[in-house]
C-alpha cells in the first residue's frame, strides 16, 4: 500500500461531542460549539421535549442548526426492563417524532443510562439506526470496531481534572492513525456543577486547528463507512470507492480525494 488515508482535506485528526437528554441548557453549549467551530451531536428524548427544563420542539433547527440531532429513547427507559415492543416503540417512535419536528433523517443514538443488550442493539439496527453510543469511556483515540456500541474516548470531566489525555491528542505519537477524539456528557452538568467555564476554556483549547477534523457523530461514521467500503487491488495500485462521499488520501506526499 503506497497510500495513506486522512481525514477530509488531509486532516491528520478528529474530534466529536455528544451530549445528551435535550434540557434547556443545551442552548448554552450549541452557542459555545458555534462560537469555537465544534461539531457535536445532541442525543434527544422525544417524549420529553416541550416539558418543564427541556427544549422546544420549534428551537430544535435553530439551536441545533450546526449540528445532529439523534435518538436518546422517546422516555429514557432502562432498556433491559423492556418487552420487544416497548423496544421497538422506544426507539421507533422516537425517530418518527424528531424526524417530524426536524425534518432531517433521524439515525443515530445513544443508550439511555448508557445500557444495552444484544436484544436491543438487534432491534435498533432492524429500525435503521446505524451507530449508538455507550458511556463506556476507552480513554484512547480509536475508530469502533461496531458502531452499535460506540465507546467515547472520554467524559468531560476526566479532562477538566487532567489534561494528559487531550495533551496527547493534541501531539499525538506518530503510530497514531486517524486519531479520534470523542467526547460526551450533559449540558445540565456545566450548569450543576458551575462548569462552564471549564468547559470554554476546553472548547477554546481545542477550537480552529488546521489538523483537526469537526465532525458530528454521523459525518463520521459516513466517513469511516466510505473508508472500510473502499476496494483495492491486492498491491494497492488501484483503488476504487463505491460510495458517494469523497475519501481522502495521501500519496507520495500530494493530497487527493477519491
Ligand atoms: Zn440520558
Amino acid at each position: 500500500m503506497n497510500y495513506k488515508i486522512v481525514f477530509p482535506e488531509g486532516k491528520r485528526k478528529a474530534i466529536t461531542f455528544s451530549y445528551d437528554d435535550g434540557q434547556i441548557h443545551d442552548r448554552r453549549l450549541a452557542a459555545l460549539f458555534d462560537q469555537y467551530g465544534l461539531k457535536a451531536t445532541f442525543h434527544l428524548n422525544s417524549g420529553t421535549l416541550d416539558t418543564p427544563g427541556f427544549m422546544t420542539s420549534k428551537e430544535l433547527n435553530t439551536v441545533y442548526a450546526n449540528h445532529e440531532i439523534a435518538c436518546h429513547g422517546v422516555q429514557h427507559l432502562w432498556s433491559r426492563h423492556l418487552s420487544k415492543e416497548q423496544m421497538v416503540n422506544e426507539i421507533w417512535e422516537d425517530r418518527k417524532a424528531l424526524e417530524a419536528k426536524t425534518g432531517r433523517i433521524v439515525n443515530g443514538m445513544s443508550y439511555a443510562y448508557g445500557e444495552y443488550s444484544e436484544a436491543f442493539i438487534a432491534t435498533a439496527k432492524a429500525l435503521g439506526i446505524v451507530y449508538s453510543r455507550t458511556v463506556n469511556a476507552i480513554h484512547g483515540f480509536n475508530c469502533p470496531a461496531d458502531f452499535m456500541e460506540w465507546h467515547p474516548s472520554v467524559h468531560h470531566n476526566d479532562l477538566f481534572a487532567d489534561d494528559r489525555l487531550l495533551n496527547r491528542f493534541l501531539d499525538p505519537e506518530d503510530y497514531l492513525d486517524m486519531p479520534l477524539l470523542y467526547i460526551w456528557g450533559h449540558s445540565f452538568e456545566f450548569e450543576r456543577e458551575q462548569t462552564w467555564d471549564k468547559m470554554e476554556a476546553l472548547c477554546k483549547k481545542l477550537s480552529f486547528r488546521d489538523d483537526i477534523w469537526y465532525t458530528t457523530n454521523i459525518e463520521y461514521y459516513r466517513y469511516m463507512q466510505a473508508v472500510r467500503a473502499l476496494e483495492s487491488n491486492t498491491d494497492g495500485t488501484m483503488l476504487c470507492n463505491h460510495s458517494n462521499t469523497p475519501v481522502w488520501i495521501c500519496k507520495d506526499g500530494k493530497l487527493s480525494s477519491i
